[in-house]
């Protein structure tokens, strides 16, 4: 009987778009966009950058909107020396340290999208690809690529949406949702 009646919806709905003659591209409702407030009160050299990183981020995923200083999501600070740096303490939450010397050598929103992508669940991939965002230190000075891959920004969106639910996916990402990492200067200083 349920299927029955599904069936004659699904047929009336066709019929009555085929009257009317248009198409129904995306019939479902999108799901709100979840709002993640970062704030450079303590990186005042940076804030230009972090919103030029927050607004590829809001490009790149369907369902995040990562806005300045609604609120401390994420609090980005800038250090001198060490090594910039993503503490995440949940996805969507933690803090940023961009070095102000590394920024010198490397371009300073790659590492900015680079360490916002830690707080947005995704790992390093330290494979020397530039055009890899999380390959980070490792395709060297002369990369200032400051965008994720397709497979990048639709892993921080499924993380978001909760639908990265495979059993390998999920193993992947229990360790590493609760992290520190560095960007290094080159993979072998990986920690
Ligand atoms: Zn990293």
């Amino acid at each position: 009987m349920t299927s029955r009646i599904k069936r004659f919806a699904a047929a009336s709905i066709t019929t009555a778009v085929a009257t009317l003659g248009v198409t129904v591209a995306n019939p479902s409702p999108a799901a709100a966009a979840m709002t993640i407030c970062y704030n450079t009160s303590q990186a005042p050299s940076y804030a230009s950058i972090a919103n030029q990183a927050a607004s590829i981020w809001n490009n790149a995923t369907s369902n995040l909107t990562l806005t300045a200083n609604c609120g401390s999501n994420l609090r980005i600070y800038q250090i001198t020396g060490g090594g910039s740096y993503a503490v995440r303490t949940s996805l969507g939450n933690g803090r940023v340290y961009i070095d102000t010397q590394q920024a010198q050598q490397y371009s300073p929103l790659r590492i900015m999208t680079h360490e916002i992508g830690h707080i947005l669940g995704l790992p390093d991939n330290y494979n020397g690809n530039c055009a890899i965002l999380m390959s980070g230190g490792s395709a060297g000075t002369s990369c200032t690529n400051p965008y994720p891959s397709s497979t990048e920004a639709n892993r921080v969106t499924n993380l978001f949406a909760g639908t990265r639910s495979s059993a390998a996916e999920r193993a992947a990402d229990a360790g590493t949702m609760i992290f520190q990492d560095s960007w290094p200067a080159a993979p072998a200083t990986v920690g």
